[in-house]
């Protein structure tokens, strides 16, 4: 049977694409790429001219049967998203459950990916963290989930957009106190990379203060809470939170 190779391609940065990237995408029989329009500009820039599938959160379900039969029949075939590495906030978690689940070969070329490459600039304690993705996008909801995430020790890893930032920024200070340290981190490999670092609340007052600090793509590395956070506090804030929404 084929394989499945699940590649990494830049989060800004062509130059991250690496040299075995390049020969995987150039080997293969077909990629599967989220969204084909973008991936056909990344890939003849680099003189790739493979055949591209579109593999997207709302046919991937239906693809992936079709797809797993190609490879059982000794296709090779790649799978990668706009940018970073495919799976993470990004559509191919059925594909390769699929694919696994058939006795298909899954094989990883690594590379970037926005979480791990803000993560490494932080300097927040990194030898335990989650990966939170994608907040909500709707308040109640998203502050329902902050609450949850409170008292959470770990460091923690958000992804976020530029119309929602100032928003999450805030409700995330609302959530975890202001006082909490973070490093928001923007734009990284691109000509504007910014990692600021500080408080939630200070850095609301930057984002607030500088038009430019809202613009482009963003990851927000947030510390845990520490044996210092009162339990008492969390869970008082938390209330106040859900008692927030009921009041006029
Ligand atoms: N699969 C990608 C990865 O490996 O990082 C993430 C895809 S997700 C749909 C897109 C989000 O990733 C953006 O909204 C932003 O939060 C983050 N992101 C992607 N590229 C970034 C960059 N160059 N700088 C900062 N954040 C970035």
């Amino acid at each position: 049977p084929g394989t499945l190779h699940v590649v990494a391609t830049p989060i800004g940065n062509l130059g991250d694409l690496s040299p075995r990237a390049l020969d995987t995408l150039k080997g293969v029989d077909a990629i599967c790429a989220e969204d084909t329009r973008h991936t056909r500009q990344l890939l003849s820039h680099f003189g790739v001219e493979r055949p591209l599938l579109a593999l997207h959160q709302h046919n991937e379900e239906a693809q992936s049967e079709q797809l797993v039969a190609r490879m059982l029949a000794g296709d090779q075939l790649a799978l990668v998203s706009d940018a970073g590495t495919p799976l993470v906030s990004d559509p191919g978690f059925r594909l390769v459950a699929a694919a696994r689940a058939a006795g298909v070969r899954v094989s990883p070329v690594p590379g970037a990916c926005a979480a791990i490459a803000a993560l490494s600039v932080a300097g927040i304690a990194s030898d335990r963290f989650v990966f939170e993705g994608f907040l909500p996008a709707k308040g109640g909801a998203r502050r329902e989930r902050l609450s949850h995430l409170a008292a959470e020790a770990r460091t923690l890893i958000f992804y976020e957009s530029a119309h929602r930032i100032e928003e999450s920024l805030a409700d995330l200070g609302a959530a975890f106190g202001g006082e909490r340290p973070a490093v928001l981190a923007r734009e990284l490999t691109k000509l504007f990379e910014t990692v600021l670092d500080g408080t939630l609340a200070s850095l609301g007052e930057q984002v607030a203060a500088d038009a430019n600090q809202r613009k482009g793509e963003f990851v927000l590395v947030v510390q845990g809470a520490g044996d210092d956070t009162d339990a008492r506090l969390v869970e008082g804030r938390r209330l106040y939170q859900k008692l927030a929404g009921h009041l006029p």
